[in-house]
């Protein structure tokens, strides 16, 4: 099986935009219609549901903030009545207070196909076992790759996050082939497995569905490298559903956007402009078939790229980059940006563990930024020269990839905290000022 629902993930792109057309012409006047905060925003700007004709029309909507989101906190953006949503979930508030979202019935099946696809992209089918270890809750990856996996047909392993002993027990002994966790727990998982002796042709794995946060091309290779498996990226966020928003392909280049579902723009973050395909910037989502919690124009705040290039998988949903990370996760250090994704970069190809904590401060007016990082445990050796060549030899490395300096520190191998969700890797003192 290649694809999921091959009638629409190869849709030819003339009638996947008409598709398109019809389905933000009734998503708006849902919209217009149950939510009221957004029908006065239309109205203040003089736009009525009729003058939305077809995606072309899609810039003249106003867009979406997260603070809109918190504004409207809890149900203030709730397009049906309550009594005809079944589920609700939540944000992990990486970035502040929890949004939460709701859900119908129908919202949760579509949901379930998206994640459905991604599975499928990856090779999986109903002959495969999917352990899945992303939390189960309020958190989306849980139930989203859970119920994904339902829907394949797989057998799933319903994990949820944590208590590695058995997550590595049930692993091995229910023959797991398919493994859904965040990229930082499954590179945790793979340190557990060689500690417990085992190599990586020892499990069943053959694939794995990693995302809720960002991560490099090297941390992947690592990944892949110490769990035997080939590692598929996805993404999504619980204001548009959850995971399955974009999944990567056997190709690996960007992943898919379900654009049946969400049509994706890149806007100019400063000036809300929208950009032309190639070009970086803000994503923005529009949900084309929502009903509980319906987002017009809802600004991302991920940075990347998306691109209309020919797949040779034979989807045609357009691809989306890997975000680098969030414009609200970008650190600007004595006026340089940094990504925190950078520093992972330049670890990884030195044959560091992804293990590492970023502190930023502000001493004397002057920002220090200052990176802890594990030594990998067949290297170490505390003896202090090598402990400051080797810090020596980072903090260049890094220099040359930031522009900036960092002071390095050294740490004995297994002293940074694990992280069995999404990792937490930037300490900003300079907020608590
Ligand atoms: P929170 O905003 O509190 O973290 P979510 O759990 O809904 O709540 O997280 C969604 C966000 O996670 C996305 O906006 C994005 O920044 C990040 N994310 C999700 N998947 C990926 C991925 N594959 N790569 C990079 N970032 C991702
Ligand atoms: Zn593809």
């Amino acid at each position: 099986m290649k694809y999921f629902q091959p009638e629409i993930e190869t849709m030819p792109l003339d009638q996947l935009r008409a598709l398109q057309s019809e389905r933000l012409v009734k998503q708006v006047r849902h919209v217009y219609d149950h939510v009221p905060c957004y029908r006065q925003r239309m109205d203040e700007m003089g736009l009525k549901p009729e003058d939305i004709r077809g995606i072309e029309d899609l810039h003249k909507l106003p867009f979406l903030s997260k603070a809109d989101l918190r504004e409207q906190y809890p149900d203030g953006l709730l397009a049906v009545p309550k009594s005809e949503c079944v589920r609700i979930h939540s944000t992990s508030g990486t970035t502040g207070k929890r949004v939460v979202a709701f859900y119908t019935q129908h919202d949760v099946d579509l949901w379930d196909n998206c994640c459905a696809r991604a599975i499928v992209a990856a090779g999986g089918s109903c002959d495969d076992v999917v352990q899945v270890c992303y939390g189960y809750g309020l958190f989306t990856g849980g139930l989203g790759l859970h119920g994904g996996s339902h829907r394949v047909g797989a057998l799933t392993l319903p994990m949820s996050s944590g208590n590695t002993d058995r997550q590595i027990q049930f692993m091995m002994d229910l023959g797991a082939t398919f493994l859904c966790c965040t990229p930082s727990y499954a590179a945790y998982l793979g340190e557990s497995l060689k500690e417990r002796g085992y190599a990586p042709s020892d499990n069943h794995l053959k694939a794995g569905i990693f995302g809720a946060e960002p991560w490099t091309e090297e941390m992947r290779r690592d990944i892949e490298k110490n769990l035997g498996i080939k590692a598929y990226d996805i993404y999504g966020l619980t204001e548009l559903s959850g995971p399955g928003v974009a999944f990567e392909c056997a190709e690996q280049h960007g992943m898919h956007i379900n654009e049946d579902h969400f049509i994706a723009e890149i806007i100019d973050p400063d000036t809300g402009e929208v950009l032309p395909e190639g070009t970086k910037g803000e994503l923005v989502f529009t949900s084309l078939t929502k009903e509980a919690f319906p987002l017009l124009r809802y600004r991302t705040r991920d940075i990347c790229v998306l691109s209309r290039e020919k797949c040779s998988c034979g989807r045609t949903f357009i691809r989306m980059a890997k975000p680098m990370g969030r414009s609200d996760d970008m650190l600007i250090i004595r006026g340089v940006n940094v990504f925190p994704s950078q520093i992972e970069t330049v670890l990884i190809k030195l044959g560091y563990p992804p293990n590492y904590e970023i502190e930023v401060d502000r001493i004397n007016n002057s920002d220090t930024l200052d990176v802890r990082v594990e030594f990998p445990p067949e290297q170490f050796d505390d003896s202090l020269g090598n402990i400051a060549k080797k810090e020596k030899e980072l903090a260049s490395a890094m220099r040359d990839m930031l522009g900036i300096g960092p002071k390095i520190h050294l740490v004995p191998p297994k002293t940074i905290a694990r992280s069995e969700g999404k990792a937490v890797r930037v300490i900003d003192k300079r907020k608590l000022i």
